[in-house]
């Protein structure tokens, strides 16, 4: 998929966001939903989506939501580091099939690193277990400001 077109309403994201497909969820309000990768790259693998946008990407994004959005993740990513103690984080955001994305719902990824620990390939990680994802959705929830 291209950089332009259309909003798939039927993407993996957007059926998360209806209620069609479960989610393990970390935090959310009427604006964001923070849930876990089911494909996690390290533990503790986070993904934050606007609730009010049909943004596949950050050029179609409307600012206001982006702020959101960005506060979100900021406040997601410092649970993540309060409950799970790692050495750094990286916050991802792909843009068109070119640009690594497969969902095309705008979202950041919140990946946790530990000093010599190699993360999981993007796309190429195996499914978590839900108990396992649940525990740690938990875990990053009761870390939050
Ligand atoms: P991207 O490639 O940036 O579009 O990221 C999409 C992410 O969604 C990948 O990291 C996938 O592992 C993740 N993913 C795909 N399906 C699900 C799902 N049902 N629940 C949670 N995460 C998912």
């Amino acid at each position: 998929m291209s950089l332009t077109g259309a909003y798939d309403t039927d993407n993996i994201f957007a059926r998360i966001l209806r209620g069609e497909i479960p989610n393990v969820t970390v935090w959310q309000d009427d604006q964001v939903l923070a849930f876990m990768d089911v494909f996690p790259q390290s533990e503790g693998h986070v993904l934050v989506v606007s609730k009010t946008s049909t943004a596949r990407n950050l050029l179609e994004i409307e600012p206001e939501v982006l702020t959101a959005l960005t506060a979100a993740t900021q406040r997601t990513a410092k649970a993540v580091v309060k409950a799970l103690d790692p050495d750094g984080f990286s916050i991802m955001q792909f843009n068109g099939e070119a640009g690594g994305q497969t969902v095309f719902h705008l979202h950041f990824h919140i990946i946790p690193r530990w000093a010599g620990r190699e993360i999981k390939g993007h796309g190429h990680a195996p499914m978590a277990d839900t108990d396992q994802l649940k525990t740690l959705a938990a875990r990053i929830a009761a870390a939050l400001d």
